[in-house]
């Protein structure tokens, strides 16, 4: 199944079927050249604080958060094998330090394709045990060496990154990454802007829309300002704490539909009207029941 997973092109109307890469679906706009190769995606970088920077796509906006400190760098995330390039240009002309760490918040193609070429750079991949087995389960190309379970740290340079496991949302092996001298949190595709990006649940690979709002409300009990999610543009705690309400109301809502024997075209139209759910959700939509029941 998951080697199969197919990737939807929402600007392009293109589907192609990749390895596990169910959130670019997210986005769409993945550009592809003439024989169908994938082009690197258009960067732009967006300043947080003096230290901290969010490597933005400019149309699949995806987003790669920068960490600089006096003896490296950390990223998280680092988009597809074929952005590795633009990246590395990109922190080049934020700082002179070289890239030592790159977290991965989860297993997926456009968070975790880099891996190969940060190894081959000698950059340390880090993530969730449950990311990493999602990784190897799908024999996808640089698996970290290095892996965590529930809470991880980094030190580096005198500042701290701390790696958190709350529980199961996008996936089962999702991190939020803190940074709390920022206050700063990046969320990877445990918290997308909707609808631009929408709540996708793989179920395949160990999501759960019954466990994502009291995923997002451990990570809500973290002191931060600042959010950056896996895709779309950098936002407030606030932003969170609605996102929360929002997955709650589907969980409720949902369940309460299939009690009262609800069929799942009512549920389904439910979603698109209430939550605007599009087309890549709809593929959710038999695990969510099986979920919620
Ligand atoms: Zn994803």
């Amino acid at each position: 199944m998951r080697d199969t997973s197919h990737i939807y092109c929402v600007a392009m109307k293109i589907r192609l079927t990749l390895l596990t890469s169910l959130c670019i679906a997210l986005a769409g706009a993945y550009v592809f050249g003439q024989g169908g190769a994938p082009q690197p995606s258009k960067l732009d970088v967006v300043k947080l604080k003096d230290d901290m920077f969010v490597i933005h796509n400019a149309v699949v906006p995806g987003n790669t958060t920068v960490l600089v400190t006096n003896e490296g760098v950390v990223l998280v995330d680092d988009k597809f094998a074929v952005d590795y390039d633009n990246i590395v240009a990109e922190v080049k002309k934020i700082t002179p330090q070289p890239i030592k760490f790159v977290v991965n918040t989860h297993h997926h193609g456009d968070h975790s394709g880099g891996n190969a070429k940060m190894q081959a750079a000698g950059v340390q991949i880090v993530t969730s045990e449950a990311a990493r087995k999602y990784m190897a389960d799908g024999n996808l190309p640089g698996q970290p060496a290095v892996t965590f379970v529930d809470r991880g740290f980094i030190h580096l340079g005198g500042k701290a990154v701390e790696l958190y496991q709350f529980g199961r949302a996008h996936t089962g092996g999702d991190t939020f990454v803190y940074f709390p001298a920022q206050r700063v949190l990046s969320t990877g595709d445990a918290y997308t802007l909707s609808p631009e990006t929408p709540q996708l649940i793989d179920y395949a690979g160990g999501g759960s829309a019954k466990d994502w709002p009291d995923t997002i409300a451990r990570a809500l009990n973290l002191e931060f300002d600042t959010v950056v999610p896996g895709h779309g543009t950098v936002v407030t705690k606030n932003d969170l704490r609605a996102f929360h309400g929002e997955v709650t109301a589907v969980r409720t809502k949902v369940h309460d539909m299939i009690v009262q024997k609800k069929t799942k075209d009512e549920i389904w139209a439910m979603l698109q009207r209430d939550h605007k759910w599009n087309q890549f959700q709809q593929r959710s939509i038999d695990g969510l029941m099986l979920e919620l029941q």
